[in-house]
């Protein structure tokens, strides 16, 4: 039998499914949550596992191939293991990832690579103690990379570390990111700093990928690496020895055209677009014992049918649009 494919309105192959289980976290990202942190979901509006499984089995035999597991902070949900157990065992999910801040991880990682995780990306913006702290607002930096050397040690390859830019913050430190691409032998990927707490937004701190580019490049010769299914909108490029270094500009119009993807936020809202508000309450579906997976199929192409061609950022800055995005509920 020859998977269905799902086709957006503009001619887009649609195989990726981020799904959000939960809008908690341990750390509190400047860019991301107030030092309060956000209001969270009530416990009863969260999808419980057995609803997030079986709206993944829809997905997967519609068409959805790769499943990225996030947040908040996923690896904070109890039974997080368990439940990348019983999605792994779904006929079909060709590529299992997870994002995480890593602080969890130095404890997880053996579980979650014997659960059936195939990838982990796991986010850090800087390698100095004092700004991970002014970052996150936790004093947890070793943990993040005792996290990443358990990943290693647990056999995740590749392994991606992502790094938020930002100007007069860590722009210092973007070779010795690349040193520890190169140490490690792993891939650090830079993503452009994106206006999601509108109120934190400043549109001086990004630092745009072609700058990151050149300051690379300046001291390590870069070669551009294959496209792999996995590399997504980033741009990638191996490094003399070993390791690798991208950059993802969401900012940029062109990472729209190559969009393959559909999000479910840890409260059961699905979403075509991240910077698009719209989004069909799958939820409601879930919960009424009169629907059934034919609802939610419905919703789930309907969703992809109704996804824009782009997100029109930098035109709707302009025009003093706010895009109203809490990342820990959508889920980054
Ligand atoms: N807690 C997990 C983590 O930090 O990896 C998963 C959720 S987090 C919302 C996912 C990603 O979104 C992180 O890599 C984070 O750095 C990124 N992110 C959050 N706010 C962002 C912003 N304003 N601009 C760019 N990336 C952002
Ligand atoms: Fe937590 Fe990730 Fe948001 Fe940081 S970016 S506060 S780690 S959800």
């Amino acid at each position: 039998m020859t998977t269905p494919r799902l086709i957006d309105a503009f001619s887009r192959k649609i195989n990726y499914m981020r799904i959000s289980v939960t809008d908690r976290c341990n750390l509190r990202c400047v860019y991301c949550m107030p030092p309060e942190g956000l209001k969270l979901m009530d416990h009863r509006e969260v999808l419980s596992y057995e609803e997030l499984l079986r709206v993944a089995r829809v997905a997967v035999a519609l068409g959805i191939q790769k499943i990225r597991i996030t947040g908040g902070e996923p690896l904070v949900r109890r039974g997080i293991t368990e439940f990348i157990a019983k999605l792994s065992a779904i006929e079909g999910i060709q590529d299992l990832s997870l994002t995480t801040n890593g602080t969890l991880l130095s404890k997880m990682a053996g579980e979650l690579k014997s659960a059936g995780l195939n990838r982990i990306n796991i986010s850090l913006d800087t390698l100095r103690r004092d700004v991970f702290e002014k970052i996150t607002r936790v004093d947890a930096l070793q943990s993040v990379l005792d996290g990443i050397a358990a990943a290693k040690a647990a056999g995740f390859d590749p392994i991606k570390v992502n790094v938020v830019a930002m100007r007069g913050v860590n722009d210092g430190e973007i070779l010795d990111f690349v040193k520890l691409a190169a140490d490690l032998d792993i891939e650090v990927r830079f993503i452009e700093y994106m206006p999601s707490r509108e109120e934190f937004w400043e549109k001086n701190a990004l630092v745009p990928a072609e700058e990151i580019l050149k300051v690379i490049g300046s001291a390590f010769a870069l070669t551009p690496a294959r496209r792999e299914a996995t590399s997504g909108p980033c741009r990638v490029f191996s490094l003399p020895q070993r390791g690798r270094v991208g950059v993802i500009s969401p900012l940029s119009e062109h990472f729209c055209g190559d969009c393959n993807r559909v999000r479910l936020t840890a409260d059961g809202k699905l979403r075509g677009c991240l910077f698009v508000s719209r989004e069909r309450d799958l939820k409601e579906i879930l919960r009424n014992p009169a629907l059934g997976e034919r609802e939610i199929e419905e919703a789930l192409k309907a969703t992809i049918m109704e996804k824009p061609e782009g997100h029109k950022l930098s035109e709707r800055q302009d025009s003093g649009e706010k895009c109203g995005l809490a990342m820990s509920r959508v889920g980054g």
